[in-house]
C-alpha cells in the first residue's frame, strides 16, 4: 500500500467535520486549517465587468436565493436542482443555496444537446433547472421532453443588461425576493456522522464502462478533499516556509472557450460543472484565500490578456491549454512572469510539453494533479516542496488517501510494478445513483477501482495506461457505449464500436468502427464513393446530436465484424490495436 510521503505535511491530516454541509463548512465555520484571508481580498471577480464579490455579499446572496427557492417552489431536503451554466460568479451561490435547503445539486455541461441534458434530468429527477440565458432554448427543449414545467426554469443572466425571454424568473429577481421576505425555511444541522452520507452532488461520469452515470457525492467527501489538499500543500503548516498558495493570490476560471482557429465549444478551461473545476478551482482556491477571476466567455488571446490584466498567479489547466501556451504564436506578446503556479489535470501531460511550458512560465511551479469524479477529485498532486513536477508524474498521493496497485489476479504489486490503481480515503463517493451493478464493480469494499494503469515509484504516481473504456477528449469523458448506442440508431449500422485515437491537441479523439447492414454493404462495395458519403453521414449523425467534443474526429472505419467474447462483450483492445493501423478518415 502506498501513502503520502511522511516527510511532507502528510502527518497533519486535519479533522474533517462530519456534521456540516458544504456551505456550513465553507461560509459559517472557520476551520483551523483555513488560511486567513486579509480583509479586502475579494472572493470572486467577474472578468467582463471587474465586479468584485466579497464574503458578505456571497453569503447574503446564498441565503436570499435559498429563501426564494423555498418560497417559490418549496425546494426541500433531497430535491434535485440542476445547474446548467458555464462558469459564472453566481455558480457558487446556486450550489450553496441549494445545499442550505438540504437539496442536491447536479451540475450539467451547458454545451449539452437537449437529449444529453434529458439523460441527466431523468437520471436525477431534477425538480428545477438554473440555466445561463444563452442556453435557455436547450433547457426548455429538455424540460419539455421530461415533463418539467417551464416555470421551473430560472435564468442566470450573463449581466444585468442582458435580454432574455421575460417569461422566466431570474436569479437576481429571486435574490431580491428572498432578501425582502422573512426566512421561510429552517436550515437543518446534521447529526454527527451524517455528512458522510448526506448527498451534496450528482456529478456525471461513465466510470469504467457503460453510459454516463450520476456519481453520488456526500458533503463530507467534498470537504475532506479540500482539507486533504490543503494539508498536502501545507497551507496551515509553519514548517512549510514558502507556500505555493497564499491568501491574496489570484486564480482564474472560465468556461466558454472559443480558442482561435478551434471551433467554439464549451469547457476548455476548467468548468465548474466538472469535478476538477468544482472542487479544485471553485472551492479549494477560495478556501486557500485566493481570488477567483471568473470568465464565462473568452478566446485564448483574451485569456492571456486577463492573465496580465488581473495579474493572475495561479493556473489550473488541462493539457490542451498547456499545449496552446507552448505553441500559440500570441503567447510571446504577453508577460507571464508573474504566474507562480500552474497545474495540469484531467488527462495525461507529456514530458515534452511539461518541459516546454517551463520556458513560457519561467517563475511558476509546474506539475500535475490526478483524480476522478468517483474519488471526488484529487488523489495525487504535485508536492508542496517541489518547484517542478517529476516528468511524467501525476503527483504524490495526498494525505489521508491510501493507494493500492493490483495485478490482474488481484494480488498487490510491488513499488515500481505496473498495475491497476485502487484508492481509499475520506473523499470517496458513495456509488452510482440507482445502478447497483456499476456501483459493485467500481466501489469494492471501501476502495475505488480507478480503471487506470499506474506505476508508483518514490512516492510519485505515473499513469501509464487506461484499462477502462472511457475516452478523454481535452480532459472530458466520452463514453464509447453512449456513442455506440447512438450510432446503432442510424439505419445503415448493424454494429458499432468506438475507441480513442491519440491526438496531439485533444489527447484523444473518438474513432468509430462500423459494421454495415448487409444490403448497404453490397452497395458500398459496388461504389466506394457511396462509402465516403456514408462515413460523412455517420459523422453528421453524431455531430447533430452530441456535444462537440464527442464528434467522430478520429474517423469512421467499416469492418466486417466487431470482435466480441462469447458473452457478447466487445473486445476493445483488439480494435484499439487495429486502430493504430488505420488511416484517419477524412
Ligand atoms: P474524470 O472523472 O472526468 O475526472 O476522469 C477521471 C480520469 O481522468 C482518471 O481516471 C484518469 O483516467 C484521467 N486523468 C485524470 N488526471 C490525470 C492525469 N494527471 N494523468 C493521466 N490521466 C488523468
Amino acid at each position: 500500500e502506498f501513502r503520502a510521503p511522511p516527510s511532507t505535511t502528510a502527518l497533519h491530516i486535519p479533522d474533517i467535520p462530519d456534521d456540516l454541509s458544504l456551505p456550513q463548512f465553507f461560509l459559517d465555520y472557520s476551520h483551523p486549517a483555513r488560511p486567513l484571508r486579509p480583509s479586502g481580498v475579494p472572493w470572486l471577480i467577474e472578468d467582463g465587468t471587474g465586479r468584485a464579490i466579497g464574503f458578505d455579499e456571497l453569503r447574503l446572496r446564498t441565503a436570499s436565493l435559498a429563501n426564494a427557492l423555498s418560497i417559490k417552489w418549496n425546494i426541500i431536503e433531497n430535491d434535485v436542482v440542476c445547474v446548467f451554466s458555464p462558469n459564472h460568479v453566481d455558480y457558487i451561490v446556486c450550489i450553496h443555496a441549494t445545499h442550505r435547503l438540504g437539496a442536491i445539486v447536479t451540475p450539467a455541461n451547458p454545451g449539452y444537446t437537449a437529449d444529453e441534458l434529458v439523460h441527466q434530468l431523468e437520471t436525477t429527477k431534477a425538480a428545477l433547472v438554473l440555466v445561463y440565458a444563452d442556453f435557455l432554448p436547450t433547457a426548455l427543449a429538455a424540460a419539455k421532453l421530461v415533463g418539467l414545467s417551464e416555470d421551473r426554469i430560472v435564468v442566470i443572466e450573463p449581466s444585468a443588461a442582458s435580454p432574455f425571454n421575460g417569461k422566466h424568473e431570474t436569479l437576481s429577481s429571486l435574490v431580491s425576493l428572498g432578501s425582502s421576505k422573512p426566512q421561510n425555511f429552517v436550515e437543518r444541522k446534521l447529526r454527527p456522522g451524517e455528512a458522510k452520507t448526506k448527498v451534496a452532488f450528482y456529478s456525471f461520469s461513465s466510470g469504467t464502462t457503460g453510459k454516463p452515470k450520476a456519481v453520488v457525492i456526500p458533503h463530507y467527501a467534498f470537504t475532506a478533499n479540500i482539507l486533504q489538499t490543503a494539508a498536502h500543500h501545507g497551507l496551515n503548516d509553519p514548517s512549510v516556509k514558502k507556500k505555493q498558495l497564499n491568501p491574496g493570490d489570484v486564480s482564474v476560471a472560465g468556461t466558454l472557450s472559443c480558442f482561435d482557429n478551434i471551433p467554439a465549444e464549451i469547457g476548455a478551461v476548467l468548468p465548474f460543472f466538472h469535478i476538477y473545476g468544482l472542487v479544485v478551482v471553485l472551492h479549494y482556491m477560495l478556501f486557500a484565500g485566493l481570488s477567483l477571476v471568473v470568465i464565462p466567455k473568452f478566446n485564448f488571446t483574451e485569456f492571456l490578456e486577463s492573465i496580465v490584466k488581473y495579474k493572475i498567479t495561479h493556473l489550473c489547466l488541462v493539457p490542451p491549454q498547456i499545449v496552446l501556451l507552448c505553441k500559440h504564436p500570441a503567447v510571446k506578446n504577453y508577460d507571464l512572469s508573474h504566474v507562480k503556479w500552474c497545474i495540469s489535470g484531467a488527462a495525461p501531460l507529456s514530458g515534452a510539453i511539461l518541459k516546454s511550458v517551463r520556458k513560457v512560465l519561467p517563475n511558476a511551479a509546474i506539475g500535475q494533479g490526478y483524480g476522478m469524479t468517483e474519488t471526488v477529485t484529487t488523489v495525487a498532486f504535485m508536492s508542496a516542496r517541489q518547484k517542478m513536477g517529476v516528468v511524467g508524474s501525476a503527483g504524490q498521493i495526498i494525505p489521508g488517501n491510501i493507494a493500492r496497485v493490483v495485478r490482474p489476479d488481484g494480488t498487490l504489486c510491488k513499488e515500481g510494478e505496473q498495475g491497476e490503481l485502487l484508492i481509499t480515503g475520506p473523499s470517496m463517493a458513495l456509488g452510482y445513483l440507482n445502478n447497483e451493478q456499476a456501483t459493485k464493480e467500481t466501489f469494492v469494499d471501501g476502495w475505488v477501482r480507478t480503471g487506470d494503469e499506474v506505476v508508483i515509484r518514490n512516492f510519485e504516481l505515473f499513469v501509464v495506461d487506461r484499462l477502462k473504456e472511457i475516452i478523454k477528449v481535452k480532459g472530458f469523458q466520452v463514453a464509447p457505449a453512449e456513442l455506440e448506442g447512438h450510432l446503432l440508431t442510424h439505419p445503415a449500422v448493424a454494429d458499432a464500436c468506438v475507441v480513442g485515437i491519440a491526438d496531439d491537441y485533444s489527447g484523444e479523439v473518438p474513432l468509430a468502427f462500423i459494421v454495415l447492414r448487409a444490403d448497404i454493404l453490397k452497395r458500398v462495395a459496388a461504389n466506394p464513393r457511396e462509402g465516403e458519403k456514408l462515413k460523412a453521414a455517420l459523422k453528421k449523425h453524431v455531430a447533430d446530436n452530441k456535444i462537440a467534443y464527442k464528434r467522430l474526429t478520429g474517423g469512421v472505419h467499416f469492418i466486417d465484424a466487431i470482435p466480441k467474447n462469447p458473452s457478447g462483450k466487445i473486445l476493445r483492445r483488439v480494435l484499439e490495436t487495429r486502430r493504430s493501423n488505420c488511416q484517419q478518415s477524412s
